[in-house]
């Protein structure tokens, strides 16, 4: 059975140089590659449907971008050279609010203000009418294994509604941080959500609500693009869909140290 890759980026940026940006000519570069390889875009809604129906192309793509960064907005003639779509996953607070990204962990990032300014509504509505999705990364980005279960449950159901109000819909959540563990996703599934992506160096199951996923960032370019792909192809093909990310780790790996994201 294929699955798709789906890839996890935040911000995009030629000037900030952080694990959390990709620069328009890394992005570019990224998206080529996939597309000399015969991969297809694909929205994770989109991705999670036909793979409950056994209609997942053979080689599908899933582009995510976590937080709400403005930037996000660079990414959007890249994709549509394709004809790719893309997941963007809104932390609902900042979309609400306009208050520059701030939250712990993000601080060591040294991220220029300029660069912490959230998407607006009207700007995910945009993106949502050319074949985006929105999707939730909770209401304040808090990290969900350390809550009480009635803020988590708050978290993810309060930020579902509010993308459901402001676009029209919204089935999909990322995790802040990428973390979840077996609770958090069985809150996530009684939020209402269909899927949730996290986001971590390792990681042993490959369902609905914990549907793992690989960082790029402006580092993986030529040879280090290459070899990242080529290992994840032979894990795609050689192992059954559980097995891809808990056999992904170390440095040089395609998949993310742990980390604040
Ligand atoms: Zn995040």
């Amino acid at each position: 059975m294929s699955v798709p890759v789906i890839l996890g980026y935040h911000a995009v940026s030629d000037r900030w140089r952080s694990p959390l940006a990709v620069s328009r000519s890394g992005l570019s570069e990224q998206l080529q590659f996939f597309r000399r390889r015969g991969y297809t875009g694909l929205t994770l809604a989109a991705a999670e449907s036909l793979r409950r129906a056994g209609a997942l192309p053979r080689k599908s793509l899933v582009i995510t971008f976590d937080d709400g960064f403005a930037s996000v907005l660079l990414a959007l003639p890249l994709l549509e050279r394709h004809g790719w779509p893309a997941t963007v996953f809104v932390v609902t607070d900042f979309a609400s609010s306009g208050r520059p990204l701030e939250w712990h962990g993000l601080d060591g990032h040294h991220a220029p203000e300029n660069e912490r300014i959230p998407l607006t509504w009207d700007q995910l509505r945009g993106l949502y009418e050319r074949e985006w999705e929105v999707g939730s990364h909770t209401a304040s980005h808090p990290l969900l294994t350390r809550l009480p279960h009635a803020r988590a449950l708050h978290e993810m159901a309060h930020s579902r509604h509010i993308i459901a109000d402001e676009i029209g819909r919204c089935t999909t959540l990322a995790y802040p941080f990428g973390v979840a563990d077996d609770d958090v996703a069985a809150i996530a599934r009684s939020a209402g959500y269909d899927a949730a992506c996290t986001l971590r160096g390792t990681q042993r199951h490959d369902q609905p609500m914990m549907r793992p996923r690989s960082r790029l960032d402006s580092t993986h370019r030529g040879f280090r693009l290459q070899v990242g792909a080529s290992s994840l192809n032979r894990r795609l093909r050689s192992s059954r869909a559980a097995q891809i990310a808990s056999t992904a780790r170390g440095r040089r790996g395609w998949f993310p140290r742990d980390g604040a994201y």
